[in-house]
């Protein structure tokens, strides 16, 4: 049997982490079982649906290096791949469930279903359609079609028994017939609901496997019905957990978490991101943690999948995105931190190679760059507090000593690079009768202002030239 699975987002936005974990997974699972992964978008519910939403996934899919074998925009042989431009297809499909007795078409005006919506609430129950249009008779229903009555097809559920289906990770899962709703499988429009179009296409394109969140576990019951009604065989059902903010809160675009772009705009790098989610609710069961997504192709198994929630912890996709900073070869570095770098420094003044050297193993996220140079540009203010330093032995009488000690020294360096600085610099240091840190550490603070920076006073004094540093160290002078 050729695996086949499917990644069916509804454009409705941007990528959730939670979609791009399914279709990661999905995309793995293909791709270790030497089978196929289509990409179907489900825009049924046209309402929803958010211009330019559809553009955003392949875009979105294509950063995340998730190539799909099918799809609206590589074809294949099962297409189309966008439901709407299938939409001829579904409600011959219902007929025949009609004729099976698994539905029936209802012509309940909104005004009648409006009022048992309302009865129901008043008496404290969950409305349920009522059946009220099961029992026409096929010539009433055709008389009222033929003088062009709006109508929807409804599934017809048992209203005893019970429904269940198989699944990988939950196993048998059933509900109570009575518990479920007649739902609507064409929309008065003519368009199917997701509940039907999902069934139908995953029948039709030959999808082996599917998986999706677990908001859709209470469902597949309903759908498996429609599979034994068709007398189809239905696909084999993966459902993934919720991925969570914390312990209360699914994680959600609508409470600030980002999304897969947001990320990607943050400067988290893509393989830090696809190898941080692959182990969102999939685990090795070793203590390996990095994966590239060819290693993932090659070992992704379901029984390594995970039952429970997983949580999304920020800090920890940050320490991974430090480790693959450190893994990027220094030319890919430059490359991504340029940009960075010269949203804030002049690059025909700066040499930000150099900087970007100091930078790459301090970098956790792209865009923390800016705040972690922003010095360079400009001389924060500073408290003369921060010469003291303990282990340094220092504090602002030592550093106003060291400082004007070390100042004709600077004016006097003829080779401006850090090699000529620390050698002029630290030839001198011997003669003042202070230790290395006490000249040092108070210079530092003197031309950046931080106790914290990329390179120390040698590389700063480097990369803001002769004339800034020693204006720097003559203002700093003048506060101390
Ligand atoms: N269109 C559904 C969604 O975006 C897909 C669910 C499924 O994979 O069956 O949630």
């Amino acid at each position: 049997m050729q695996v086949r699975t499917r990644f069916a987002p509804s454009p409705t936005g941007y990528l959730h982490l939670g979609g791009l974990r399914t279709a990661l997974y999905t995309y793995l699972f293909a791709r270790r079982n030497g089978g196929k992964f289509i990409l179907r978008i489900e825009d049924t519910d046209q309402e929803r649906e958010v211009p330019g939403a559809v553009e955003k996934i392949y875009a979105s899919l294509a950063a995340a290096g998730l190539s799909y074998d099918e799809g609206p925009d590589v074809g294949g042989e099962y297409g189309p791949y966008i439901q709407t431009q299938r939409r001829d297809l579904y409600l011959p499909y219902a007929q025949e469930l009609v004729r099976r007795g698994g539905a029936y078409y209802c012509f309940c005006t909104k005004e009648r279903l409006d009022e048992a919506r309302a009865q129901a609430e008043k008496e404290g129950k969950t409305f349920k359609y009522d059946k009220h249009c099961l029992h026409l008779s096929p010539e009433e229903v055709k008389r009222r079609i033929e003088a062009g009555e709006p109508y929807v097809i409804r599934q017809n559920v048992p209203t005893e028994g019970k429904a269940g289906f198989d699944d990988l990770l939950y196993g048998h899962v059933e509900v109570d017939c009575s518990t479920l709703d007649d739902n609507v499988l064409i929309k008065a429009d003519g368009l199917p609901t997701y509940n039907f179009a999902n069934v139908v296409d995953d029948h039709l394109m030959a999808i082996t496997h599917v998986m999706r969140g677990t908001e859709y576990l209470s469902s597949a019951p309903k759908y498996n019905l429609l599979y034994e009604a068709f007398g189809w065989t239905p696909p084999t059902y993966i459902h993934l957990p919720v991925v969570m903010r914390d312990a209360t809160r699914k994680l959600s675009k609508r409470y600030g978490d980002p999304s897969f772009e947001d990320l990607l705009d943050m400067g988290y790098l893509r393989d830090a991101i696809i190898n941080f989610i692959a182990l969102l609710g999939w685990s090795p069961r070793s203590e390996r943690e990095f994966f590239t997504l060819k290693e993932l192709e090659e070992c992704f198994d379901v029984e390594g999948l995970n039952k429970s929630p997983s949580i999304f912890d920020m800090d920890k996709l940050t320490w991974f995105n430090a480790e693959y900073m450190r893994k990027l070869s220094f030319e890919e570095f430059y490359e991504l931190a340029r940009p960075w770098m010269a949203k804030v420094l002049d690059p025909a003044r700066f040499d930000l190679k150099r900087l970007a050297e100091l930078l790459q193993a301090r970098t956790e996220v792209l865009n923390r760059i800016p705040g972690m140079i922003g010095f360079l540009a400009e001389m924060p203010e500073f408290d003369n507090d921060l010469y003291t330093h303990k282990k340094m032995k220092t504090n602002p009488e030592i550093a106003k000593q060291a400082l004007e000690a070390v100042k004709p020294v600077l004016e006097g360096v003829k080779d401006w690079t850090e090699q000529g600085l620390h050698d002029a610099v630290m030839a001198f240091i011997p003669e003042t009768g202070l230790k290395n840190g006490q000249v040092l550490w108070p210079l530092r603070i003197a031309i950046s202002g931080l106790a914290s920076t990329p390179g120390g006073a040698f590389e700063i004094a480097y990369l803001l030239g002769r004339e800034e540093t020693l204006r720097r160290l003559d203002s700093s002078l003048k506060k101390l």
